[in-house]
């Protein structure tokens, strides 16, 4: 079942912005990221996952080489626009 996301500043880096909605968890961007910007994210209700999606939780390392949207097969990574 997929949550309702939370927007917050680990959405985006100054270069790339993840919605959330479209990511299916498949941890391809965190392992292309060559700056480890990138980590996985769980919601929990009770004790139970309800909710898999990736994070920015490095954002100031985030060097906009692009290659976690390339690696995206879900288009939930793309340019941010502020
Ligand atoms: S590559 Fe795309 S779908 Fe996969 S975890 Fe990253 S943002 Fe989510
Ligand atoms: S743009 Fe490059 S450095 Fe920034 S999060 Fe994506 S893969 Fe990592």
């Amino acid at each position: 079942m997929k949550s309702t996301f939370i927007q917050n500043d680990n959405t985006h880096t100054a270069f790339v912005q993840l919605n959330a909605s479209a990511c299916t968890a498949c941890w391809k961007c965190i392992e292309i990221c060559p700056n480890e910007v990138i980590d996985k994210s769980f919601l929990y209700v009770a004790n139970t996952v309800i909710h898999e999606q990736v994070l920015m939780y490095d954002a100031s390392k985030c060097t906009g080489c692009t290659k976690c949207m390339q690696a995206c097969k879900f288009d939930a990574i793309s340019i941010y626009k502020q």
